[in-house]
Formats: structure tokens, C-alpha cells, sequence
């Protein structure tokens, strides 16, 4: 590996691969696997994650919304992919692009069905999202009977799953309130089947769902984190492989002495005399103000060097004191040893959010 001589985020597509058959080895053979892709894949890079989960034969893929659904299909992703909260303003487009929605109360489901009417669709793939205790999208089991009449008028649409999400199935002490996650799900599939005659698919796991409730795989489970390498317990993040190095370079260094202040608001004053480097990352990459005054820090010569003073917005300055280092030398921000979720650790917050941050401008290299 050539060493970075900008900042970088490297994504190593066999790490990937590693984390997808890790995952299909907890399912049984025939139920289908959706990634999720959306947010930039996690901020790392979704077109070509999406292409090379394509060629590797997930059956579906996932975005937030249809823009992201759009820059897929102009990527080249033929196979479904579903819109998990697609607005109606956006509804005309994700038809053009054979995109498939989700839909969680009443007011999308008619629009939708107005909308695919107008666009002459027949048996168009929609998918029902309920809420089991989330509460945040989702229909509830007392709208089955309505949704029933209201596609019983129409041939415009057709629905091919319905689904839940879990919350907290990462959480083991919350384990009781999954596990009712899992039967009112289930009572809603009964209610369902036996009033529309037929059953969609069914899903309700992700990443962590996946990994500690294999009761409730059903017909398709969904994962984002995982696949980017996140088990999301110490226990399971061993199993994973994070894809994603974000590197940069010591742009400057300086002696500091006892007294002097480093950064805006004179935020750190040194207590003795101290080395810092400055390097070409900030709260623009996505090294949120959070990482600052000595929460985050990056990896040096295989040493940690905490964050001095405030996150700049194209800049950090880190404590090298002690540190063999020149300008010019690699820096590690996480990788797969340096993990970005024991660096979010460090400022209270998850993987998810550092890595989903990391800015469209931070180059993206693709490992093959
Ligand atoms: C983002 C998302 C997922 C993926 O969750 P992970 O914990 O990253 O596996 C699954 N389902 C829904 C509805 C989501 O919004």
C-alpha cells in the first residue's frame, strides 16, 4: 500500500466480501439478503460497494431516499432496490427508475397509488412498513383492513413485502422488548395473510437482528453496518472486518512552549513545552467538533496522538510530543486495527455516525 499523502479514505472491497459471507453463514440458504446502500453506503462509496455486492449476488438493496436510488441505477445496479423513505414529491421518479417504495401511513399509500395510476402502472412492487415499537414509521395492525379495501380497488400496485424495524436489537438487556417486537410482528404477517389471501415477503432484522435473533431471519433480512464491518458488541465486532481506512499526512510540525495556546479560542494551553502536528482533516471531513480538546485522537508511528485544542474546519492539530514523526508522514485516523468505533467511543457516539460523516470530499480509493 502506497503511503497517503492526502487525506484518504481507502475501502477494501475483499473486507468487504469477508463481512457478506460472515453474514450469510448465520442464514439459512434461502433467505434473501438486502443491503443497505444508503448514506453513501455508510459514507464510504456506494456505487461501486453496490456493484460489487451485485456481482457477489445480494438479491436487494436499500437507500434512504430516491435521489440515492437514482444515482444507483445510473451506476448500473439492475437488481431491486427499496426506497425506505421515499417522499411523495419524488414519487413520479421512483417510477421512471423502477425504484420500489416504502410506504408507512395512509396519506403515502394513496398518493403513491395516485401517482402509479397516473403513470398507468399495474401490480407496481410497493412494500408496507409496520410499526412494532420503533415508532417512527410504520403502520399499525388496526390499518390491515383499510389498506385491504383501498388496494382492493385499485391493480395499480401490488404488494411484495411487508416489514418492521427493530429497536434495540443490538441490546441484549432490551431483549424482552425484542422478542415483543418479534410476535407483534408476526401477529401483524397472520392479520395480513389472512385477509389479503396471499403472503409478501417478510422482514425484520438488520445487522444486529441478524446476528442475535436468527428466529426472526423470516424470507429477507437487511444490513448495513455489518457488511462496512460492525458487529456492534465487542463479542461479534471480532467477526468483522471494518472496510474503510481513513488516512492523512502531517502537513506541519511545531514546538510549542510552556504557555502557548494552540488553535481558535486559544482552546489548548500548553503546560509544558510540547510538539504538535497539523494535519489536512477537519469538521468538513467529518471530524466533528466532538473529537476535539483531547477526546479523538489519530495514529502515529503506531502511537496515539490525541487532538489538541478545537477541531478546525479543515484542520487538526494532534499532541506528536514523544512521537518519532516528520512532516510528510502517514497518519492513521482508523482503520482496521484503530477501529472507527473505538474512536467514536472516545467522543460518546457510534460507528455509524463517524463513518456516515466522513464528507464528500475526502477522496475515496477502492482496494480490489
Ligand atoms: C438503516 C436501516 C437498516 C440497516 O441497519 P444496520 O443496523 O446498519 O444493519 C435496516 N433497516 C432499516 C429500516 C434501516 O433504516
Amino acid at each position: 500500500m502506497p503511503k497517503a499523502q492526502e487525506t484518504i479514505l481507502e475501502i477494501d472491497l475483499k473486507a468487504l466480501k469477508h463481512n457478506f459471507e460472515y453474514l450469510k453463514s448465520k442464514l439459512k440458504s434461502n433467505t434473501k439478503f438486502l443491503a443497505v446502500v444508503k448514506a453513501f453506503a455508510y459514507g464510504n462509496e456506494a456505487n461501486e460497494i453496490a456493484s460489487y455486492l451485485q456481482d457477489l449476488d445480494v438479491d436487494y438493496f436499500a437507500v434512504a431516499y430516491t435521489s440515492e436510488g437514482i444515482a444507483l441505477r445510473d451506476a448500473g445496479i439492475t437488481k431491486p432496490i427499496l426506497v425506505l423513505h421515499p417522499l411523495p414529491i419524488s414519487f413520479k421518479l421512483l417510477i421512471e427508475r423502477c425504484l420500489e417504495p416504502s410506504l408507512y401511513n395512509e396519506k403515502v399509500l394513496n398518493e403513491f397509488i395516485e401517482v402509479a395510476k397516473t403513470e398507468k402502472q399495474t401490480n407496481y412492487p410497493i412494500h408496507l412498513k409496520f410499526n412494532t415499537g420503533l415508532n417512527r414509521l410504520g403502520f399499525s395492525e388496526n390499518d390491515i383492513v383499510a389498506i385491504h379495501s383501498k388496494l382492493s380497488k385499485s391493480s395499480a400496485v401490488k404488494i411484495k413485502s411487508i416489514f418492521s424495524h427493530l429497536a434495540a436489537s443490538e441490546d441484549l438487556n432490551e431483549d424482552n422488548y425484542t422478542k415483543g417486537q418479534i410476535s407483534s410482528f408476526k401477529n401483524i404477517t397472520e392479520k395480513f395473510v389472512a385477509i389479503f389471501g396471499y403472503k409478501p415477503l417478510l422482514h425484520l432484522c438488520n445487522t444486529s437482528g441478524i446476528l442475535n435473533y436468527p428466529e426472526a431471519h423470516l424470507d429477507m433480512v437487511r444490513s448495513g453496518i455489518g457488511l462496512y464491518g460492525f458487529g456492534n458488541s465487542d463479542k461479534e465486532n471480532k467477526n468483522f472486518k471494518p472496510i474503510a481506512s481513513l488516512k492523512s499526512v502531517i502537513s506541519q510540525i511545531h514546538h510549542i512552549s510552556k504557555g502557548e495556546t494552540v488553535g481558535y479560542n486559544r482552546a489548548f494551553k500548553s503546560e509544558a513545552s510540547q510538539k504538535t502536528a497539523t494535519l489536512p482533516i477537519g469538521h468538513a471531513d467529518g471530524i466533528g467538533r466532538q473529537y476535539g480538546n483531547g477526546k479523538g485522537y489519530v495514529i502515529i508511528n503506531n502511537q496515539k496522538a490525541p487532538i489538541v485544542g478545537n477541531v478546525c474546519m479543515d484542520m487538526i492539530m494532534v499532541n506528536v510530543t514523544g512521537i518519532d514523526c516528520k512532516e510528510g508522514d502517514e497518519v492513521i485516523i482508523f482503520d482496521a486495527n484503530h477501529t472507527a468505533n473505538n474512536l467514536a467511543q472516545s467522543a460518546n457516539t457510534i460507528s455509524y455516525e463517524l463513518i456516515t460523516s466522513i464528507s464528500q470530499r475526502v477522496k475515496r480509493i477502492i482496494l480490489k
